[in-house]
């Protein structure tokens, strides 16, 4: 599969002018997200990504498991597992940095999710923003400008995907508000199954709501706007350049190794 380039992985601008993303459900914004040209959403194989770095959901020991970190450490090949064994693992909710080998990114941030906590749902919603801010903060040190993040904690440690998605997107929408978001170009989120894109779409347009002229909003005012002309063009060029996107999974895929993570020996978040 060739590597999909940052530049290619549509913006939330270009999802809400296609009207790919439903903002019907969400409550009418005060404002539009200033960062919606610097989101980015994509249903794609993380490891096929040639951004700076891509974000996998690693366990405490580092030392590989199933699901997406699984598929890293494949497609990244053996020379990453013998950098990860000189890290000395990582703590949840906290992130370190390797090189990718083969994979298109440059770099790989290894993340350490919660495994969900339902009797202290709090606890496990800390560790989860802490896994996106010391993500990007690793990022904005190490000059990485585009960051694809999976789908943290959602698979084998069971966090609600609805759930899961607010705080990602909480957490990123801080950060890119902050000075160090200033020295990002693109944050990506990477769906994976069903469960998540749907997530994604009801997440993302609270947290980044779109301006009026690209929602489903504008309502009334649409019929007689004078700028209709510069929309209608704004439109057809967002719908060429839909056209040349990759396509992506259209159904879940399965993944055998998904269940070895579990049998890690990681038992608390
Ligand atoms: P965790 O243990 O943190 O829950 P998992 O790897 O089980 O980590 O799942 C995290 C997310 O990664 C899930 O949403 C899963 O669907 C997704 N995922 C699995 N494989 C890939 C992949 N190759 N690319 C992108 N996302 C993936």
């Amino acid at each position: 599969m060739a590597p999909i380039a940052a530049a290619d992985i549509p913006t939330l601008n270009l999802l809400y002018k296609l009207k790919k993303l439903d903002t019907s459900s969400s409550p009418s914004p005060k404002r539009a997200s200033d960062h919606n040209d610097r989101v980015g959403l994509i249903r794609a194989d993380i490891t096929s990504l040639a951004v700076d770095a891509i974000v996998n959901a690693a366990n405490k020991s580092l030392l590989g498991g199933g699901g997406v970190d699984g598929a890293i450490h494949r497609a990244a090949g053996p020379q990453l597992l013998s950098e990860c064994r000189t890290l000395n693992g990582c703590e949840t909710g906290s992130s370190k940095i390797t090189d990718a080998y083969n994979l298109p990114c440059k770099k790989v941030i290894h993340t350490v999710g919660p495994i969900y906590d339902e009797i202290r749902p709090e606890r496990s919603k800390a560790s989860l923003q802490s896994c996106y801010k010391s993500s990007l903060e690793l990022a904005v040190q190490h000059g990485l400008k585009t960051v694809a993040f999976s789908a943290i904690s959602t698979g084998i440690y069971g966090y609600p995907s609805g759930e899961a998605a607010m705080v990602a997107c909480e957490a990123v929408a801080s950060f890119l508000d902050g000075d160090d978001g200033k020295k990002l170009d693109k944050v990506i989120f990477v769906t994976f199954e069903e469960k998540d894109v749907r997530a994604y779409n009801q997440a993302l347009p609270r947290f980044f709501p779109p301006a009026a002229e690209t929602s489903a909003y504008q309502g009334m005012n649409a019929e007689s706007d004078p700028d209709e002309g510069d929309q209608a063009e704004a439109k057809a060029e967002a719908e060429a350049k839909a056209n040349q996107l990759p396509s992506v999974p259209t159904t879940d895929p399965a993944d055998p190794s998904r269940t070895q993570k579990k049998q890690k020996q990681d038992t608390e978040a």
